[in-house]
């Protein structure tokens, strides 16, 4: 990250940083998850596909693009809050030193309680994106990935997008934080958010109903949220949603539906994206259905 005084090389040196960093990150990691779910394995992992059909392409494409809405609007985002703060409208505190405010312990207790407060936030703000008035114009985006693909996890109308990054900075305005927290934080929601969208479930029976695990989300969970909208809307945790009695009645059963599954042998032909049939056809290599 530019350390520099204020100036337009400066913000722009920022925000080069903030696109490449954003851009960087989120597209090479959910699209390797895309490629080895959907297309590299997706035959010997298909017992552990939480619903038994393949999302369109139309669906993958326009997740894939408005994740780049996204990525821009939390670049933008950033070098909106370094400018403010740079001109001193805005108290963030970001150490680099070690040692400046409580070292260690500071940086494992400011690591959770930014957590908590984005799981907080998001629960909310997520909430707040079904009101009726709302969900229309900007949460259906989201919505439109009825069964969706790790790409989904940033697929956001922009002004959503606007209004879940904005936890950030206001956390930062209250708790100074290190450098290296923030990062390692806004990372591991990142991976944690590609995880929930993947649309395969890889935990094992009985941890949505274990008495701490039930604690933590899952991928069904997202999915189930994904599939009939009006509950589950927590992030990392079912916390909230357990507090507010806002999961949906079968999730429990659902989720252990989903894990048995595993141990059934598949009867129905595994699908593949009409996508692979066009090319094929296209080589000139026939259409006949491919299983793969
Ligand atoms: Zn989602
Ligand atoms: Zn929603």
């Amino acid at each position: 990250m530019p350390q520099c005084d204020l100036s337009f090389d400066c913000v722009l040196q920022f925000t080069r940083y903030q696109l490449f960093m954003n851009f960087v990150r989120y597209y090479p990691i959910a699209g390797l998850a895309f490629l080895v779910l959907y297309i590299w394995k997706r035959k010997s992992l298909w017992a552990y596909k939480i619903q038994d059909k393949l999302p369109k392409w139309e669906h993958i494409s326009r997740e894939i693009k408005q994740s780049a809405v996204t990525l821009v609007v939390f670049s933008f985002v950033g070098v909106f809050v370094f400018v403010l703060s740079k001109m001193g409208y805005l108290p963030i505190k970001v150490y680099r030193d070690a040692e400046k405010f409580g070292g260690f312990p500071w940086m494992i207790a400011s690591f959770v309680l930014l957590t908590i407060w984005h799981e907080t936030w998001f629960y909310w703000a997520h909430r707040l994106m079904h009101h009726k008035k709302i969900y229309p114009h900007v949460h259906l985006m989201h919505h439109k990935s009825v069964n969706p693909t790790p790409i989904a996890a940033y697929n956001f109308h922009w002004i959503e997008a606007f209004v879940e990054v904005l936890y950030l900075p206001i956390f930062l305005c209250v708790v100074p934080v290190y450098f290296k927290v923030m990062i390692f934080h806004t990372f591991y929601a990142m991976i944690l958010n590609i995880i929930w969208h993947f649309g395969f479930e890889f935990l094992p029976k009985g941890f949505a109903s274990h008495p701490i695990f039930k604690w933590i989300s899952t991928s069904t969970h997202h999915n189930m949220h994904h599939q009939k909208f009006n509950g589950n809307y927590g992030l990392y945790f079912n916390f909230w949603d357990r507090v507010m009695g806002t999961n949906f009645p079968n999730y429990e059963s659902y989720y252990d539906t989903v894990v048995e599954k595993r141990n059934l042998p598949i009867t129905k032909e595994i699908p593949s994206f009409a996508i692979e049939e066009k090319e094929v056809s296209s080589l000139g290599l026939g259409t006949g259905k491919s299983n793969t």
